[in-house]
């Protein structure tokens, strides 16, 4: 039994916005015109929104003032300037090429480095990820380690890359057809779990001896460090900014979602060491995103990240950040309610399979589960299992991924214990009538990222 002591969130509430508490013949109807896909609802039919970490941040009064200094001048504006120095600083990567969020970092990297017929070893898929790796001809090969697979084990690292598997996909493929590793820290789609440091720098002797570049995908970087913090030995007495500090400086290049750790709206980077990817990603920026030194970015919104990774890294933020994720997966617990264990950073993440036994993997649970914990309690949460998994490029069947989950994601800053608490008790009395509850079919499926715009219709 770890013992619990009181904390408070390091910040106190400055402006508040209202929210609209629905009836429950409201949200029946709004999700059944939202074709049961939370991602089709509207924002002002929702009453506490958990759909995503992504933009959904509450930015800070100094943040606010930054997009005061916002110089939105077309090139060499000085809030590049600001970003830039924060990533170096912060990330240790030299050379910076902002984006107007994650994917266009992706798709960049992904277009200079992957060539057709090449092999992308991950710690587990992304959505946008993987698909920009295909885009490119490549092939995206899990190498995570099993335990990530299995919503019980509690290894305190499910983030962490499976050696074995990833020698014997070098052994099997060559060298020569993998153009880098694509490591992701607090891994999103196994439930926000942390890779380890003595993980990572075991890797780092692979991709030295092969001459194979890291990719990292940063966006949750900070909250992995505060697990290594808590979890790793050697690390309790560091602080999350050294940790992040150490992480980076072991990985060549890094993309960037800026929606997640760094509490700003939107935006993104791609960074790295290697001045040969610089001139080429500088030159294609200018392309899909817009000129080098601001990439699709407003001159205030580039402040705002570089103020935004400033605030990220401090301890205090992040037992905050990472503490109400735990209080919300504590609370399911204690209601019986199987999640993924241990709880992860960013979100907690229900095991729809064993929320709702009775329905087969085709019958889509974790959409099923979704939609009714919204029509409960006006709570929005997100499908990630087998719509997510998308369908296999060869055979055109579902990928079959093992996770089905409902993730309940956690804005920064933005929701109280209280909104929490209601959170658990509507999803508690979902549980309470989950045999009754029927599964999903398609009416309406898209071909790429179906998940997002996938319409869906009861069974019976
Ligand atoms: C959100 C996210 C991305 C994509 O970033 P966008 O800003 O949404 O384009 C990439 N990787 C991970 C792990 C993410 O969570």
């Amino acid at each position: 039994m770890t013992e619990r002591r009181s904390w408070a969130e390091p910040w106190k509430i400055k402006m508040v916005e209202h929210l609209r508490v629905t009836t429950k013949e409201e949200r029946l109807a709004a999700i059944k015109e939202a074709g049961y896909n939370t991602f089709l609802l509207k924002s002002r039919d929702v009453y506490i929104d958990l759909l995503t970490d992504s933009g959904t941040n509450a930015m800070s009064d100094r943040q606010w003032s930054g997009l005061m200094m916002g110089d939105e001048a077309y090139a060499g504006s000085r809030n590049f300037y600001h970003l830039e120095k924060a990533i170096q600083d912060y990330y240790t990567y030299k050379y910076l090429i902002p984006t107007h969020q994650g994917r266009g970092a992706e798709h960049m990297i992904s277009q200079i480095m992957i060539k057709k017929g090449d092999f992308l070893p991950g710690n587990m898929y992304f959505t946008t990820t993987r698909m920009h790796q295909e885009l490119a001809g490549g092939t995206f090969v899990d190498i995570i380690i099993d335990e990530a697979h299995d919503t019980e084990s509690e290894h305190p690292f499910k983030g962490n890359v499976d050696l074995d598997k990833l020698q014997a996909l070098i052994d099997k493929v060559g060298a020569d057809k993998i153009p880098y590793f694509a490591i992701a820290t607090a891994v999103n789609m196994a439930g926000g779990q942390p890779i380890s440091l003595g993980n990572l720098k075991e890797l780092r002797k692979l991709s030295l001896k092969y001459k194979i570049p890291i990719v990292h995908d940063m966006t949750r970087v900070a909250e992995n460090a505060w697990f290594i913090k808590e979890r790793e030995d050697g690390y309790a007495d560091k602080s999350v900014a050294e940790i992040v500090y150490e992480i980076c400086s072991i990985t060549d290049h890094a993309t960037m979602s800026a929606k997640k750790d760094p509490i700003v709206n939107i935006g993104g980077f791609l960074a790295t060491n290697d001045e040969d990817l610089y001139l080429k990603a500088q030159n294609m920026v200018v392309m899909y995103e817009g000129l080098h030194t601001y990439g699709g970015m407003a001159g205030r919104d580039m402040e705002a990240v570089a103020l935004g990774i400033a605030e990220s890294v401090q301890d205090d933020h992040m037992r905050a950040r990472v503490g109400q994720t735990q209080y919300l997966g504590e609370r399911l617990l204690e209601f019986g309610i199987p999640i993924v264990k241990p709880i992860g950073s960013h979100g907690v993440f229900i095991d729809a399979r064993k929320f709702l036994p009775h329905l087969s993997q085709d019958m889509f649970p974790s959409q099923t589960l979704a939609a009714e914990i919204y029509i409960q309690g006006g709570v929005r949460t997100m499908e990630r299992g087998i719509v997510s998994a998308g369908r296999n490029k060869e055979t055109g069947d579902h990928n079959r991924p093992k996770l089905e989950l409902v993730r309940v994601t956690l804005p920064r800053r933005v929701y109280t214990q209280s909104h929490m608490d209601v959170t658990a008790e509507s999803i508690a009395d979902v549980y309470a009538r989950r045999e009754s509850i029927k599964g999903l079919r398609f009416t309406y499926e898209p071909e790429l990222l179906r998940f997002f715009q996938a319409r869906f219709e009861p069974l019976d």
